[in-house]
């Protein structure tokens, strides 16, 4: 089932690709114990961060734009089913965007069987510091689902903020990787930030400042969640993150004098 919120004139529908999880002591691995103590209630019988592989469907100012594109058939995702659960085509798509390119966020791209883009009327979005961050890197989910797209001539690189419609526009939000890029959207004086893996767990919400294994550069990463936190204040914006439990959607809330909580919508 899918979740779907309207922020003024836009919708926001709630997809996922599956789930996962990752042992608390590997995501946080400088402070696992600490999270494991401090944070026993938002982690499985295991002490596993369980992750979901969420992407998020925008309908805003007549376009559809796609937010990430999951793991991909390998895993058995069902991000698929999810579309045609919604009623929307994938080639009803006119922009898909990656918040990044590690490849649990890009795998529904081509279809395996044809070669071709899955989303065949779209034009896909690639923050340029992440293209060429792992291009040269040599990322191998970069070349089966993005060096393709660049074949067809569907890739836009982009950089900084670019409005994509009237309601929509990117915002640049680095250190999960060099490129990480999210959407602000504002609609009717409401706001939402769909910001991919900004956040990874609600515990670094938290914990901002704790380093967090996936990202590749910890400092800038510390630095934009607490900005992101504070902007989401200012604005009292829902929020969209890519692993936080599905649906993925919720606020910035705050408990206990100061600490910060995930509190989920849907
Ligand atoms: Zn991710």
């Amino acid at each position: 089932m899918t979740t779907r919120i309207t922020v003024g004139d836009v919708e926001i529908i709630a997809l996922s690709d599956g789930d996962g999880a990752r042992p608390a002591s590997w995501m946080f691995p400088d402070d696992g114990e600490r999270a494991v103590e401090a944070y026993r209630d938002l982690l499985d019988a295991d002490a596993n961060v369980v992750l979901n592989f969420g992407c998020f469907l925008l309908r805003a100012d007549g376009k559809m734009v796609l937010v990430d594109a999951g793991n991909g058939p390998e895993r058995g995702g069902s991000l698929l089913e999810q579309l045609v659960e919604t009623g929307v085509r994938p080639d009803e798509i006119d922009l898909v965007l990656f918040t990044h390119l590690h490849g649990d966020h890009t795998g529904w791209n081509i279809d395996r069987a044809t070669g071709e883009a899955r989303f065949s009327r779209a034009t896909y979005l690639v923050p340029r510091l992440d293209f060429d961050y792992y291009t040269s890197l040599e990322s191998a989910s970069v070349a089966r689902d993005i060096a393709p797209l660049a074949a067809f001539g569907a890739l836009d690189l982009i950089e900084a903020e670019r409005a994509l419609t009237p309601s929509l526009t990117t915002l640049a939000a680095p250190g999960h990787t060099p490129g990480h890029t999210g959407i602000a959207v504002t609609s009717q004086g409401r706001h939402a930030l769909v910001i991919g893996d900004a956040f990874v767990s609600r515990i670094s919400l938290a914990e901002p400042s704790w380093r967090v294994t996936a990202d590749w550069d910890a400092e800038v990463a510390a630095s934009t969640r607490r900005t992101l936190l504070e902007r989401a204040d200012r604005e009292g914006a829902v929020v969209a993150l890519s692993h936080l439990p599905a649906p993925g959607l919720g606020r910035f809330g705050t408990i206990e004098g100061d600490r910060r909580v995930w509190v989920p919508l849907g």
